[in-house]
């Protein structure tokens, strides 16, 4: 039956886990996965979730299906969360919000939703590079996917002024996906005033934003901060969609924890968004796994465990700051290592932006047992105190040839 099935290209990051498992030098450094790693280079389960898990355990909760938008308590405290509590629309119940199988879920709900309800365009404009996972996703969804420049290749920064070109000359209506902090891959976010002025062309061009905030608090150690953006656009006045994902912040990857929400115009416009919600997803999956929905929720709804937790994600921040800053000590100021290395220290959140080509990235992953993805992009969380003197001493090498 299957004889016409043709194999598929392997997964690109998955591909670096499986050559970085195969090959037996010690030195060897996988720079590739997204996921946070503590000093010792192990996953961190964070002593606020352990602490959730026990008080969840404590209520012996039964295993009863949620309803098909999830844990309702979870996702009133997730758009808190994001929104914040002086948010306009949450106090005037606007806000359409549901459960979702982590970022991905949440964000394969909007475009389902978009593709299905949205009247104005099926175009969505991504940024130039985004995370892997968006085109094939909003594809799927049944929108066009379309793209506006986002990354400078020169200076390793912000390309402020083609991002501003692209989403001018994009068709009025279409939607526009943009990062709400932390940018994957390249680590690199607008400032407050350039979200400012990407506000004002959004709402000039009537461009509809929809918000992937998947490191909420991991990109500068605060929850508000890093909510700005999302923040800004709805004080603005903007209708939004958001997606969230607990994945990172609360270390909670496996357990599929997240939301996706939309900001109505009133309560009535909000349930009746509600119900398509629930259309969209009862045939998908009928309802969301309840366990990491309650954890995260014990979190969000206890004051004490809430401070535990953002001052556990400020850690998780502040280590990848600091290796930031001695990475580029040891490349710029140290090893003398050809370029310019400033960029390293600006970027934020997990991932950097290295400036490395595809080259020299497998030059690092052959002779050095350094693995990356090939557009030179690193996950920081992978670098700690036992293992960054030889990654900067491999990169040196890589960079001379
Ligand atoms: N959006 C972005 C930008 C991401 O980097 C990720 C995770 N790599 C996700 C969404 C989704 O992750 P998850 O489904 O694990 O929440």
């Amino acid at each position: 039956v299957w004889s016409n099935v043709q194999a598929g290209p392997p997964d690109a990051i998955l591909g670096i886990t499986e050559a970085f498992k195969a090959d037996k030098d010690p030195r060897k450094i996988n720079l590739g996965v997204g996921a946070y790693r503590d000093e010792n280079g192990k996953p961190y389960i964070l002593p606020s979730v352990q602490k959730a898990e026990e008080i969840v355990l404590a209520s012996v909760p039964n295993k009863e299906y949620l309803p098909i938008t999830g844990l309702p308590e979870f996702t009133r405290n997730a758009a808190l969360l994001a929104y914040g509590t002086e948010s306009t629309p949450l106090k005037e119940g606007a806000v359409a919000v549901t459960q979702s199988i982590s970022g991905t879920g949440a964000l394969r709900i909007g475009g389902e939703f978009l593709a299905r309800h949205y009247p104005k365009s099926k175009d969505i404009f991504l940024p130039a590079p985004t995370w892997g996972n968006h085109i094939p996703l909003f594809r799927d969804s049944g929108l066009n996917v379309r793209s506006y420049r986002y990354f400078n290749k020169e200076t390793v920064g912000l390309d402020f002024a083609g991002l501003k070109a692209d989403l001018e000359a994009a068709p009025e209506g279409a939607i526009v996906l943009l990062h709400a902090c932390a940018h994957n891959p390249t680590g690199i976010d607008p400032t407050p005033e350039q979200w400012a002025q990407i506000s004002d062309i959004v709402k000039e061009k009537k461009l509809f934003p929809f918000f992937d905030m998947a490191y909420q608090g991991f990109a500068s150690g605060s929850t508000t901060k890093d909510a700005f953006a999302v923040r800004h656009f709805v004080e603005q006045g903007h209708q939004v969609a958001l997606s969230q994902s607990f994945a990172k912040n609360m270390g909670l990857y496996g357990e599929r924890v997240g939301a996706f929400s939309v900001t109505t115009a009133d309560a009535a416009e909000k349930a009746r968004v509600d119900s398509q919600l629930k259309i969209i997803i009862r045939p998908m999956y009928s309802n969301p796994p309840v366990n990491g929905a309650r954890i995260a929720n014990a979190i969000l709804s206890n004051a004490d465990l809430y401070t535990q937790w953002e001052s556990e994600v400020k850690g998780m921040a502040d280590r990848i700051i600091s290796m930031r800053e001695k990475l580029y000590n040891s490349l710029q100021k140290e090893l003398n290592t050809p370029g310019e290395w400033g960029h390293i220290k600006s970027q934020i959140g997990m991932f950097s932006f290295t400036g490395l080509n595809p080259s020299q990235t497998k030059a690092l992953a052959e002779k050095a047992h350094v693995y990356m993805t090939h557009d030179g992009r690193i996950s920081m969380a992978g670098l700690n105190g036992g293992n960054i003197e030889y990654f900067a001493q491999s990169v040196d090498k890589a960079v001379r040839g």
